[in-house]
């Protein structure tokens, strides 16, 4: 007998507190609370991790140890499970050679029908494969672009050598290498940079040709800071460390390469036509139009082909990824476009009683898209199969079959079930998603005006019709318009013109040792303190010194890179994952090791700490709302809005000079209840002076904004105009999807 739910008894993953749940199947059912309340515990870490362990039982073990681990969940019972199929908005890969094209099998399909029907005929389909020798170009190995120095960062002209005139990492005075240019008498080591002659900096630079218009000899073997520069840095096989990587950035440039201009492959991949189209000029057509042009394909032999290239793309138009091309490297979309791209790769499936797992659809999406992915959602539970979505917006939440609220608040605070029904009643439940919901938001009562105004001239970066626009300064500005409309283009091009500081939610770092205290800086203070109570140097409580267990070297995990996976990690044996010495854990600062202090929440921490400092710092992580992180996290775990919120965190603390801020969507993440907190930390950037940028789809973000600018009308090609500059309050005519849903919902 099939069973109507799924059952979890006594659920305790995380932060779930004995949960005890039924969730109806084969229905639309949308999981809110509070950030931190533990619906991500309950959905991924319980629910689709207890599905992925139990489809692992089911294959022998030898393939077993192939698919990635699941650790199973604790909970005493979970009964009524289906396969699980996760849609998480984790981007696509840091893989550059990943693109929209090879993630959808889209290219696969464009490489067969060149294989077939190319003039004049190649070969075999791996020969349009950027990812196989034989079809990628040999100059930028199938990438595209090549890494190139910028050289005009190397020097400061206004420095001599012996003040460190050589910007580069390890070549300023006391640097590895700096003798080998201050010390062999050739240059003036005392003279600024400026008073030398052309020749004189180009010899430094450049070495031997340069040098011999010098007339004066340079040692035998020297090596000019160009070429040393690229050997140590740029032509090496090592894997740089995140740090060299992050203090180099400055000095190199990606360009398009200059033997394939960004197409990736070969010259006989590159040359050869279809329908008198080459195979670069099809991937870089709007999907839109690239379907247009597939559907001309008529031979006979290539039916098949044409059909499934046809469906997938049309798939991507129908979910409002249109205006992609198939270039498009997948980490240069964003969350909720990889999102939807995932979303793509089950929408022509015809499993059933699948449970899909979904996490805030929503990201990315103005209002009027919002419906399309409701759409989607919807299709997908009436072909059969159970969708769970973990979502903060209320236009998702009012088509649930049911809701379900973790809550009442955060971490421990948190893991209970505060409310189980339909949207109506849940705007009378007095949970705090209900209050939120009952609230009226209004308008800015006085929006502040601007101090000077930042203005973007000429704006023509991928899809802007040349806009020139101005975004006032001392304030808070919004940047909105439906997804691929060119928000993120205009935005990049103020950053350029204006060096304004992106916070994003890209992952905070690679680097497994990162958490919220040793990025945002607060890690030295409390090695202090630990040092100051028990008398022994600061160091030892550093998970990279001596102190730091042995086997984990202070990860407090094993971890295992896997080629074509996901890796796996486990628990250090030698340690427990407590990360340091037995000694070292002896050492205590009121009865807590530095490894219990990793556990303390920052909550915890800022009421337990004796250091008025720390408590000072870790306040700021507290005001952006990740008051329940705990202070030994890594931030591999955390969410893009999360990791963005520590990012502001960490500018909160260093706001001195006047700056520029933009921020991408910064209410992902977070619930009804937090945005207000959001507004707040925003605001208190501006009272600091600093200037904000914000690309935000959310309502009551945009009614909160002293200034509004609205790009338009549509996506891609139809959009990258100017619809609307000017007060948020102003903004009721012309009807466009952004004034139509502020009108709309300011009614309501
Ligand atoms: P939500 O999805 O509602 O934002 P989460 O389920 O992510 O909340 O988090 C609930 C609580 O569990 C938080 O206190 C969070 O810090 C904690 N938590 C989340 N993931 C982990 C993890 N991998 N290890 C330990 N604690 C975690
Ligand atoms: P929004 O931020 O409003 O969603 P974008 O600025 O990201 O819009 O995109 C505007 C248009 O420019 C879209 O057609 C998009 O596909 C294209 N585009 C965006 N980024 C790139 C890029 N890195 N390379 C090529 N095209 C891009
Ligand atoms: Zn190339
Ligand atoms: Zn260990």
């Amino acid at each position: 007998m099939t069973q109507r739910a799924i059952t979890l008894r006594r659920a305790r993953t995380n932060n779930l507190a004995d949960l005890d749940l039924d969730i109806p199947r084969n229905q639309l059912v949308v999981f809110v609370g509070r950030s931190g309340s533990g619906k991500s515990s309950l959905v991924f870490d319980t629910i689709a991790a207890e599905a992925g362990y139990q489809l692992n039982e089911t294959f022998p073990p030898f393939a077993r140890n192939r698919l990635p681990k699941w650790t199973r969940p604790q909970v005493d019972h979970i009964g009524g499970l289906t396969p699980v199929i996760v849609i998480d908005q984790r981007r696509i890969g840091g893989n550059a050679r990943s693109t929209v094209g090879t993630i959808t099998d889209a290219w696969t399909y464009l490489r067969l029908l060149f294989s077939r029907l190319s003039e004049p005929y190649v070969g075999e389909s791996n020969h349009f494969s950027f990812n196989d020798p034989i079809g990628m170009c040999p100059t930028c190995s199938g990438l595209g672009e090549v890494v190139v120095s910028n050289v005009e960062q190397f020097l400061d002209l206004d420095k001599s050598l012996a003040d460190g005139a050589i910007m580069l990492p390890g070549f300023g005075n006391g640097g590895y290498w700096h003798a080998q240019y201050a010390d062999i008498g050739t240059f003036e080591v005392d003279t600024p940079l400026r008073d030398w002659t052309e020749s004189e900096r180009q010899a430094l630079l450049y070495g031997g040709q340069a040098a011999a218009d010098l007339g004066q000899k340079l040692p035998k073997e020297y090596e000019g800071v160009v070429e040393r520069f690229e050997r140590i840095y740029l032509h090496t096989s090592d894997n740089l460390s995140e740090r060299k990587q992050d203090a180099i950035r400055k000095f190199t440039r990606s360009e398009i390469c200059p033997d394939c201009a960004g197409d990736r492959l070969n010259q006989a991949a590159r040359t050869v036509t279809v329908l008198g189209y080459t195979i670069g000029e099809l991937s870089r057509l709007e999907i839109t139009e690239l379907v247009d042009v597939v559907r001309r394909i008529d031979e006979a032999g290539v039916v098949p082909v044409v059909a499934a290239l046809t469906a997938r793309l049309e798939a991507m138009v129908t979910i409002g990824l249109g205006y992609l091309t198939l270039s498009r490297a997948t980490t240069t979309l964003s969350g909720g476009e990889s999102q939807r791209i995932k979303t793509v790769k089950h929408l022509g499936s015809s499993l059933t009683e699948m449970t899909y797992v979904v996490d805030e659809p929503t990201v990315g999406l103005h209002p009027t898209d919002v419906e399309s992915m409701i759409d989607l959602l919807e299709r997908l539970r009436d072909s059969g199969n159970s969708v769970l979505v973990v979502e903060h917006d209320p236009a998702v939440m009012a088509h649930a079959d049911q809701i379900i609220e973790v809550g009442p608040e955060a971490g421990n605070a948190g893991g209970r079930l505060v409310f189980q029904g339909t949207f109506a009643d849940l705007r009378d439940a007095g949970t705090s998603t209900g209050r939120a919901l009952a609230r009226e938001r209004p308008l800015k009562v006085a929006p502040r005006r601007g101090i000077g105004k930042l203005t973007v001239v000429d704006a023509s970066r991928n899809n802007l019709q040349d806009v020139t626009v101005s975004f006032p300064t001392g304030v808070m500005s919004v940047l909105t318009g439906v997804a691929g409309s060119g928000k993120s283009s205009l935005a990049a091009e103020l950053v350029e013109q204006y060096s304004a500081v992106v916070i994003d939610q890209k992952p905070v770092s690679t680097n497994r040792r990162s958490t919220p205290i040793t990025y945002t800086g607060i890690a030295p203070a409390i090695r202090r303190l630990f040092a100051r109570h028990n008398d022994v140097p600061a160091a030892l409580f550093s998970a990279n010194s001596a102190g730091a267990c042995p086997d984990c070297k202070g990860l407090g995990v094993i971890y295992t890179d896997l080629a074509f996976m996901d890796g796996q990690e486990v628990v250090c044996e030698t340690c427990h994952g407590r990360r340091f010495t037995p000694e070292v854990l002896a050492h205590t600062v009121d009865g807590l090791s530095i490894a219990d202090v990793d556990e303390l929440t920052i909550d915890e921490a800022t009421a337990r700490l004796p250091d008025a400092g720390i408590s000072r710092a870790l306040h700021q992580l507290a005001a952006v709302g990740l008051g329940y992180l705990r202070l030994g996290q890594s931030l591999n775990t955390l969410s893009g809005g999360e990791c963005q919120r520590v990012k502001i965190a960490k500018e909160l603390r260093q706001a001195d000079q006047p700056t520029t801020y933009l921020l991408d969507e910064p209410t992902t993440g977070l619930h009804l209840s937090d945005i207000d907190m959001l507004l707040r930390v925003l605001d208190s950037l501006v009272e600091h002076g600093h200037t904000v940028v914000v690309v935000e789809h959310n309502l009551d973000v945009i009614r909160q904004a002293d200034w509004l600018i609205d790009l338009g009308p549509g996506p891609g090609r139809h959009g990258g105009s100017i619809l609307y500059e000017g007060r948020p309050a102003d903004y009721t005519h012309p009807a466009t999807p952004t004034s139509t849903a502020l009108t709309s919902t300011r009614k309501a």
